[in-house]
C-alpha cells in the first residue's frame, strides 16, 4: 500500500470516471504549508489562525499576521490557501479574547469567533488589513467561522470593503479579488444554504461543529462518542442542503472538519458534489488513493440508497460494504 500511496501522490485527484475533487490541506502554521505539497495536496482549505493568538495575554500586531499570512502564501502559490478569521472560544481558548467575553455560562454557545469579531471591529480590522495586505502574495480565499445568519455576513463583508479600499488608498499591493467564504458549521448555516450561497463566493463545511451542533453532542466529550455521529441521517441531510444550496447559485461547496478525510464517507461527499475536501495532511494520500477508485455513479446511486435508511450505524455498514467491493 506504502507503495501506491507514493505513486499516487502526482497523479490528479479524480474518480476513474474523471470527476476531480480537490484535496487539501488543513493548517495551524505556515511551518504546515510544505506538508501539504510533500502529500500532493493542491490547496489549503482551512488555515486556523487561533494558534497566532493562543498561549499570549496580547494579540498579535498587523505585522506580525501579515507575516505569517504572506509566508503561507508565498509557499502555496499558485494554490489557493483559505484563512479562516480568528476563531477564538468554545474549544480553542484564547486567552486575550477570554479577557474581552468575560465568563460565559456556555461558551459553545456565547461570544465567540465571528461574534467576538463583528463585537470588537478593532480586532477583526486588524486581521482583515494584514489578510489584505497578505494577498498580494498567493491566491488567497477569506473564511469566516460560525457563520449563523446573513446579516454577520453582510457586516463582515462591510468591513472587508473598507478595509480594502483603506490599504489602497494607502498605496499597499492587494490582489484584484479575494473570494469571501464561510464555514457551514451551525445548522441554521446549512438550512439557509441557498440564501447565504447569494452572499458568499464559497462555502465548507465544518463537520466538528455542524455535528455538534445538530446532535447537540459536546465534540470533545469521549463518553459521548456514540451519540456523536457523523452518518447521522439528520447530519447527512444537512450536507446535502449544504450542496444543493451551493450549488443552485453556482458556488463552490467544500468540506474542511475531520470527515473530510474520512474514507468511508468520501462516495457520499463525492455523490453529493463536494468540490474540495480539505484534511489533515497526513490524511491526503489515503483520500486520494480511494478517490482514484471510485466512480461518479455509483456513489450516486449509494447515496440514493441512504437516503432511505434509519440509522447511523445502518449507513455506516452499507459505507463498509461498499468499501469493501471499491477496495
Ligand atoms: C469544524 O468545526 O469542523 C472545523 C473544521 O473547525 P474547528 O475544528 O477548528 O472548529
Ligand atoms: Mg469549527
Amino acid at each position: 500500500t506504502r507503495s501506491r500511496l507514493k505513486a499516487g501522490i502526482d497523479a490528479p485527484a479524480r474518480t476513474r470516471d474523471g470527476h476531480s475533487v480537490g484535496l487539501w490541506g488543513n493548517i495551524a502554521s505556515p511551518h504546515d504549508a510544505s506538508g501539504v505539497l510533500d502529500a500532493g495536496g493542491t490547496g489549503v482549505g482551512l488555515f486556523r489562525t487561533e494558534f497566532l493568538f493562543m498561549g499570549r495575554t496580547t494579540p498579535p500586531d498587523e505585522e506580525e499576521q501579515f507575516q505569517a499570512y504572506r509566508e503561507a502564501l508565498t509557499a502555496l502559490a499558485p494554490f489557493p490557501v483559505t484563512i479562516r478569521t480568528l476563531d477564538a472560544g468554545g474549544d480553542k481558548e484564547v486567552p486575550y479574547v477570554k479577557g474581552l467575553v468575560g465568563e460565559e455560562a456556555n461558551p459553545f454557545l456565547g461570544l465567540r469567533a465571528l461574534r467576538v469579531c463583528l463585537q470588537h471591529p478593532d480586532l477583526f480590522r486588524t486581521q482583515l488589513r494584514a489578510l489584505v495586505r497578505a494577498s498580494a502574495h498567493g491566491n488567497l480565499r477569506i473564511m469566516l467561522p460560525l457563520v449563523s445568519s446573513l446579516w454577520e455576513v453582510r457586516q463582515a463583508r462591510t468591513l472587508l470593503e473598507e478595509v480594502r479600499a483603506e490599504c489602497r488608498d494607502q498605496g499597499n499591493p492587494t490582489a484584484e479579488r479575494i473570494p469571501l467564504g464561510i464555514m457551514v458549521e451551525v445548522p441554521s448555516a446549512a438550512i439557509l444554504a441557498d440564501r447565504l450561497a447569494r452572499e458568499v463566493d464559497f462555502f465548507s463545511v465544518g463537520t466538528n461543529d455542524l455535528i455538534q451542533y445538530t446532535l447537540a453532542v459536546d465534540r470533545q466529550n469521549p463518553r459521548l462518542l456514540s451519540w456523536y455521529d457523523p452518518f447521522h441521517p439528520a447530519v447527512l441531510r444537512l450536507l446535502a442542503l449544504t450542496a444543493q444550496g451551493a450549488r443552485a447559485a453556482g458556488v463552490e461547496v467544500g468540506m474542511c472538519g475531520e470527515m473530510a478525510g474520512d474514507r468511508l464517507a468520501l462516495p457520499l461527499l463525492v455523490a453529493l458534489g463536494y468540490d474540495d475536501l480539505s484534511m489533515s495532511s497526513a490524511r491526503i494520500p489515503w483520500v486520494k488513493e480511494t478517490l482514484l477508485r471510485l466512480d461518479r455513479p455509483s456513489c450516486q446511486a449509494l447515496w440514493e440508497e441512504i437516503q432511505g435508511m434509519e440509522s447511523g450505524s445502518a449507513i455506516r455498514d452499507r459505507l463498509a460494504a461498499f468499501q469493501e467491493t471499491t477496495g
